[in-house]
């Protein structure tokens, strides 16, 4: 054998494995062998995952060829092929399990545009990037359909993803960029003090015990809707703001509907309004994909606004049991849920300032909204921006708080008031009422499409995601 041909041989195997891994990774891991895949698209516990097992699994032929040229006298081209493997295997534990997954700790941060896409483009295979929003009525008859994110020709994409995983995400790019003990869990803050030079922040334990003072130059509470900083800025404020709708929230694994990549809202408050998206991208060897699913309804069960609270079917099941779609059916889907938890549609009135010398206010401790166009993390995620600008071109920290919030104030308070007043599903609303709730058949003899059209372009106006407005932003 020419002596370049055994090195020629080892490149061209590890390039050609890049194939074997995409084609294992799309028909196999995701199809027969999503029984060992999906532990890892779950949250890891302890240092290893079934999925490890494809590392030995794809070993077996490296070591099988390795093994053969070297005492079986299959030739050098088998060592050199099971070379070629086993380096592949090695770039791929580095990249994926390494530097994706910090499966073993390190602070390397993706700084090359090439290599921070290709991150997150992993980390964000476990979510969907959603084609479409359709409205329906409670019928199942369809009313009005808009296209998201790069299929309604924006530069970004627009993803569903599950909540742990999308908590996940978040916490590797804080731990990437800021380090690994920025993030301190069982730590309640129980209050704020501020003078001249900085602020103390007063934590305790889940058990009430007092845990040691924490100084710094500025306090963001970002602490969500039931904010103890708020509480204390505000002590007069009270509960958050109850209009009579409570959310059922549940991830039901079904067949995927539609395009496999579409938002679904259907129905109207009074008589059950549904939300319906998937939330994995790909189905798993059952043809079945995680679907989120929030059921809406009136009523007077008014409670404490805790992300954690178990729902049961049982409340909802009678509303929905109508909803037989011949693209979806809805009632025998939210009878097979993982997880229900209930939640009550509750905001808070705008406030009249969010700083206070060195304490300020961000996300929805700060402007929490209904969640009725999609809007409250997004408008969390703005302020973020904001602030993490300002800090670093502000004379002071604490000019840096008033210069977020002169930014941010009146944009956020307006996304709180319209969400109010003129949400995007508002469209249902119209129809619902200028149908009677009967069924209407063609949608265009009921209302012209323009005036739905009107309602969600509005509605991103203000809630500034406007394809013109975003496009000048770059
Ligand atoms: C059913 C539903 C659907 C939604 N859908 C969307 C959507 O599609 N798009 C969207 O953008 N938004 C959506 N939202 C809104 C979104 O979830 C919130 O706006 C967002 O989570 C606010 O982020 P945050 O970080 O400000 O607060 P939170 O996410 O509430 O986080 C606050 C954190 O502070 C912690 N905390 C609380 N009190 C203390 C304390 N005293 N000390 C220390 N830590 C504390 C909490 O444990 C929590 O981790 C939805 C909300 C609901 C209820």
């Amino acid at each position: 054998m020419h002596w370049l041909t055994g090195p020629l041989l080892f490149l061209a195997t590890v390039v050609a494995m890049e194939g074997v891994a995409y084609i294992a990774h799309r028909w196999v891991m995701h199809g027969p062998g999503w029984i060992l895949h999906e532990s890892h698209h779950r949250a890891r516990i302890g240092r290893f995952e079934a999925n490890d097992l494809y590392a030995i699994i794809f070993a077996a032929p490296s070591i099988l060829l390795i093994f053969g040229g070297v005492n079986l006298a299959w030739g050098t081209w088998a060592v050199w092929v099971g070379a070629g493997i086993a380096a592949y295997g090695a770039i791929y534990f580095g990249f994926h399990d390494v530097i994706v997954h910090k499966r073993i700790a390190h602070r390397y941060v993706a700084r090359s545009a090439y290599m921070k896409r290709i991150v997150q483009a992993h980390r964000l295979h476990h979510a969907v990037e959603t084609k479409e929003m359709n409205y329906y009525s409670r019928f199942g008859e369809f009313i009005f359909s808009e296209p998201r994110g790069r299929f309604a020709g924006y530069a970004w994409p627009q993803f569903s993803i599950h909540r742990g995983d999308f908590h996940r995400v978040l916490a590797d790019a804080v731990h990437e960029r800021l380090g690994p003990e920025t993030i301190v869990m069982n730590h309640r803050c129980i209050g704020v003090d501020q003078d001249a030079n900085g602020v103390t922040v007063h934590f305790a334990d889940a058990n009430g015990a007092a845990l040691p003072d924490v100084r710094g130059a500025v306090t963001i509470a970002c602490d969500g809707i039931n904010s103890a900083v708020r509480r204390q800025l505000f002590p007069d404020e009270g509960p958050p703001v109850y209009h009579g709708v409570n959310m059922w929230r549940g991830v039901s694994r079904w067949k995927p509907f539609l395009s496999g990549a579409t938002m679904v809202q259907a129905g109207w408050l009074d008589v059950g309004k549904m939300v319906i998206y998937p939330i994995s991208q790909e189905p798993d060897a059952d043809g079945l994909m995680q679907i989120n699913w929030v059921a809406e309804l009136q009523t007077s069960r008014n409670m404490f606004a805790d992300w954690n609270k178990a729902g049961s079917i049982e409340d909802i099941a009678p509303t929905y049991a109508n909803w037989r779609f011949d693209w979806l059916d809805v009632a025998a889907m939210i009878r097979k849920p993982e997880i229900v938890l209930e939640y009550p549609m509750v905001d808070r009135d705008p406030l009249p300032r969010w700083t206070h010398g060195r304490i300020t206010l961000v996300g929805d401790a700060a402007h929490p909204m209904y969640p009725r166009g999609g809007n409250g993390a997004n408008q969390a995620i703005l302020d973020a921006r904001a602030l993490a600008r300002h800090a670093t071109a502000a004379a002071d920290l604490p000019a840096a708080l008033q210069a977020y919030e002169a930014e941010r104030f009146k944009a956020a308070n307006g996304v709180v008031l319209q969400n109010r007043s003129a949400p995007p599903d508002a469209i249902l609303k119209v129809v619902h009422e200028k149908s009677g709730d009967k069924p209407f058949g063609n949608i265009d003899d009921l209302i012209p499409r323009e005036e739905l059209a009107a309602i969600t372009d509005g509605y991103k106006r203000v809630a500034g995601f406007d394809k013109a407005t975003l496009q000048a932003k770059g």
